[in-house]
This record gives C-alpha cells, structure tokens and sequence, in this order.
C-alpha cells in the first residue's frame, strides 16, 4: 500500500482488472459474541446447533447459485464437519469454556494461521474461516446476520471478504470490490474475474468514512472522493476499455497471434478441471500449468492414486490434442499441507518446498508420479517439476518416474514416461541452465522475482522492489529463453507476468514464445499482441 497524494488514493495490487465508480460501501465482518454460558453439555448442544444452522445457511445459498460457485461453498461445508477443527472445540467445552469463547478461540488461532501464510490459496482461506467464525457466532448468539445495506454499483470496501459474502452481493448493476487485505490468488479473486467485478486487493489500510469511490482495477488503486477531472479521466478510460474489452474477444476467437515471423502461443494455469469451465479456456492453445498442490491440500487428507489420475485423466480429455503440462505438487514453505510439510521452518520460502520436499518424501511423490503415468497414455501429458535449483534434483526426479513406470508396466498396467521438464524459479537454475537435461522449461516469474529481487512475493510493502519487468529478472529470462531457442526445446512462461499485457513486449523481446495465464486474461494479452504488430511499440 502506498498513498500517492494528499487527496486519499490507496494502491494495492489488481485481483480482477476493470472499473468501478460509485458509493463505497464498508462491510466490517467483525462480530464479537457474548452469551451466557451454560452447562458443558448444554455448551455442546448450543454449539452443534450453531454449527447446523450454518451449514442449513450455506446449503441453501448453494442451491440458489449452483455451478462452480456453489463448488466454492462446499470448503466451508466441510469445515463444518471437520473433525480436527472441531476436536480442541469441543475438548474445550468439555473442559468448562463457553461455546463462543471456545469457538472464537479456535477460529482465531486458525485465521491468523491462514492469515500470515505467504500463499495467496492459503489466505483466501481465512476469508472462508472468518465468514464461518461469524456465522456460528451470530447463530449462537440468536443475531440475525448483520447484513449492510449495498447500494447498486457501490464500492464494497472490507478487510476480506470470503465468497458467501460475494455471492450474497448483486453485482448486477456493477460495483467493485476493494479489500486491504485479500489476494489475488483467493476463491473470491476467482469469482471475481469469473464474473467482471473489478476487484483491488492488499490496499493496506481501509478509509474511515464512506463517500464516492473510484476503484481502478489496472491501476490497482481505489481513490476516495475524488475531483471532477480525475472522475472525467476515470470516465474516459473506463470507455476506452470496454471498447478494448469487445476487441478482445474477437481477437481471442480469431486466427492465432505472430511476433516476428514465430507463432505466440497462449496457454492456460488452471488448479482443478472446474477451471476449465471458464468461457474463454476453449481458445487456448492448450495448458502451460496445472498447480496440483490445492489437491493435496484437503481436509479429508493427501489424494490417493485412483482421485489424482481422475483429476489429470479428465483435464486431458478436455485438452483433446492440445499439450497439458502439470506441475509436481509444489507444497511446503508458503503452502503447508498437513501431513506432507515440514513445520517450523525459520525461513519457508528458502525452505523444503517444491521438489526438495517431493525428493524427501518418496511414498508420497511416488503416488502422484504413478497417477501421472496411467494419465500420460490419455493425451499430451508433459510433466514439470518446481523449484528444480541443480540438476541432479532434476534426475533424481527423472529415475523415479523411470522406476515408477517399469513397475506399472510390469503389472500389466497402461502407463508411460510422459516429458519431463522443470519450473525456472530459481536463479541458480536460471544460470547454469545448460546444466539441466530437461526436454522443456517454463519459467515461473513470480518466485523468480522475489528470488532474484530479494522480496517475499505476498509482502505489500515491497511491491515497488517485486517487479519482474526489473532488467536482473528480464535478463535470465532472456537467458532462459535463448537456451531454448538454442537446443529446440520448449520455453514458456507461467508466473503472473504472462497474464498481464503490460509485460507482454519486455518478454516477447526476450525471446518468449509461450505464454501460460489465467483463461480471463488471454483475451487481453492476445490483443495486446495484436496491437504491437501493428507498429503501436515494436521492436
Ligand atoms: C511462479 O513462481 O511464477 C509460478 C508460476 O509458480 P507459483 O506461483 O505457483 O509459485
Ligand atoms: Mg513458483
């Protein structure tokens, strides 16, 4: 967050790109209850009363929404239900605690467990926590949930929010969304995106009073009670985009995009096959990243062999002739997963993540290898490891596919080596690139920047530093992508500047042909292109 003049202009980071102009709206989600406590057994049944209530509240705004959103509400269904969130609950009523306090207690101690995680996934599961925390609360508390008033068009304004809160808004008229917290990687970022709700996170401090609100999601800013000429420039630009927004979608339907004589092609990053979903995904030349790693993150615990290859299976039956390359799950240091990471860790993003933990931990990567193996004979599968920094990680990865894949064989079960190749995240990576005997690269911008700039990527105060249009990033891009172009082996990039077409020039320079991006985002980058080959900014 920074403020940029005297009149109050917040800036944060875009989660969903578009404009929005109206009346700021702040919904504060804090609920704190008291009630009288009684008996630990009626405690208990106060509780679990609670507790179906809220699950009766969410079912029912499942029902009403349907598709993907309502795939959304089933996380915090199963919360609902989850026997290690519940345990020290109810163990504390048992030992004389008030439902709410024991409740609160709990649910604090976990929000702000999500809450300091540097992965965007994990902190969009806070929003989940606090909109249960206040749900069970207000359930307990008899309360009717307190419900703010949102005009047609306003400017939500709110610490976080979690989806059902979204999903509740009409967003009908429009409207944006602006949190000083939240993230861009979040389901309601997600849902955001889905459905053209500009959307600015990480604003750091919200404003004290309500008033008329601009929120600039390509700025990322959201400014508070602006003049007349800043609300005439915002008019302008907002026209100015949703014709670009109509040019888009042509251009996204049309014939493929060329840079200097090469084909550019446009990939998808996707988590699940509900992704795909997205109306845009169909245009794309295919999938340049699958992140595997939400899979494991469930609360029912690690996937097994049979729900992983369902997974991977179905996602190339949708891709048909189209390349899909999925990343080894990529959990520990920002994404801990119960069960699979290291705790405790003084400094998790230099930490045993991505292949180091996969490496230590054999029984559980081999199972995701075998998945991958049955999946491979189902399509263009090519497999990719993160955070590879020698290449003696990358073989010792490579011979247990090898491994994996013979035993299959030998037990008469269909299975192949699909290729394998590695994430360039980490600048040791980056420079001894020779060194790897990879069939293909994808570079992963966003950790290569904190790497390389020294600046934790979920940290808002070091934006200004976390910028990979830097020329020490570009440069072992360029490296990166000159190595491909050298050996003929595939070269894509798949961290967050890939979707972003303000990048799009630097990285073409720089010798990048593949580029792997939200589905929203390829209508954008493709024009984008479109643009630069009609001489607006060539080379
Ligand atoms: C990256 O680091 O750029 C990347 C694509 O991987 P992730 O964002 O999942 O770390
Ligand atoms: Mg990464």
């Amino acid at each position: 967050m920074s403020i940029a003049s005297a009149t109050l202009i917040l800036k944060g980071r875009t989660a969903s790109w578009g404009f929005a102009h109206g009346p700021l709206v702040l919904v504060d989600q804090a609920r704190v209850g008291r009630r009288t406590a009684g008996s630990s057994a009626a405690e208990e049944r106060a509780l679990r009363g609670a507790l179906a209530e809220t699950n009766g509240q969410i079912k029912t705004l499942a029902s009403t929404i349907g598709g993907d959103a309502a795939e959304i509400l089933e996380f915090q269904l199963e919360l609902l239900d989850d026997k290690a969130l519940l345990g020290p609950i109810f163990a504390a009523i048992a030992a004389g605690a008030a439902a709410d306090d024991a409740w609160s207690r709990v649910l604090a101690e976990q929000i702000a467990h999500y809450r300091a995680a540097p992965d965007e996934y994990l902190q969009a599961r806070a929003a989940d926590l606090i909109d249960l925390r206040d749900r069970v609360l207000a359930a307990l508390n008899g309360e009717l949930r307190a419900s703010v008033k949102i005009p047609a068009g306003a400017v939500v304004c709110a610490e976080d929010l979690p989806p059902s809160r979204f999903l509740e808004i009409d967003w009908s008229a429009g409207g944006g969304l602006a949190l000083s917290h939240g993230s861009a990687a979040s389901h309601v970022a997600m849902l955001a995106r889905a459905r053209g709700v500009p959307m600015v996170v990480q604003l750091g401090r919200l404003p004290a009073q309500a008033g008329i609100a601009l929120l600039d999601g390509e700025q990322a800013t959201l400014e508070l009670d602006p003049p007349p000429a800043r609300i005439a420039d915002f008019a302008a630009r907002r026209s100015a985009d949703s014709k670009g927004k109509a040019a888009a979608s042509a251009v996204l339907a049309g014939p493929p995009v060329i840079w200097r004589g090469d084909r550019v092609r446009l990939h998808i990053n996707i988590q699940d096959a509900a992704d795909l979903g997205h109306p845009d995904a169909q245009y794309s030349d295919g999938i340049g990243l699958m992140r595997t790693e939400f899979l494991f993150d469930d609360p029912a615990g690690l996937p097994d062999e049979d729900k992983q290859f369902g997974i991977y299976e179905a996602v190339l039956r949708w891709a048909g002739d189209r390349p899909v390359t999925i990343r080894t799950v990529d959990a520990g240091g920002d994404k801990p997963i119960r069960g699979f990471t290291e705790d405790g860790e003084m400094n998790p993003f230099l930490g045993v993540r991505g292949l180091r933990l996969s490496l230590k931990r054999p029984e559980i990567f081999a199972v995701q290898l075998r998945a991958l193996a049955r999946a491979a004979v189902h399509g263009k599968l090519r497999v990719m490891f993160p955070m590879v920094t020698v290449p003696a990680e990358f073989t010792a990865a490579r011979d247990l596919f090898r491994e994996v894949v013979a035993h299959l064989l030998a037990a008469g079960v269909r299975a192949a080596l699909p290729e394998l190749g590695i994430m360039v995240e980490v600048p040791a990576a980056a420079l001894t690139i020779d060194a790897f005997p990879a069939s293909f690269f994808s570079i992963g911008s966003n950790d290569l920047t904190q790497y390389v700039m020294a600046s934790d990527r979920a940290n808002g105060a070091l934006s200004a530093l976390s910028d990979p249009l830097n020329p020490a990033v570009l440069e072992l891009i360029r490296r990166t992508a000159e190595h491909g172009l050298r050996r003929g082996a595939s070269v894509s990039l798949c961290g967050d500047m890939a979707g972003d077409p303000r990048c799009a020039l630097a990285l073409l320079r720089c010798g990048v042909r593949e580029f792997s991006m939200s589905p929203p985002s390829l209508g954008r980058v493709k024009q984008a292109i479109a643009d630069l080959n009609l001489g607006a900014s060539g080379d």
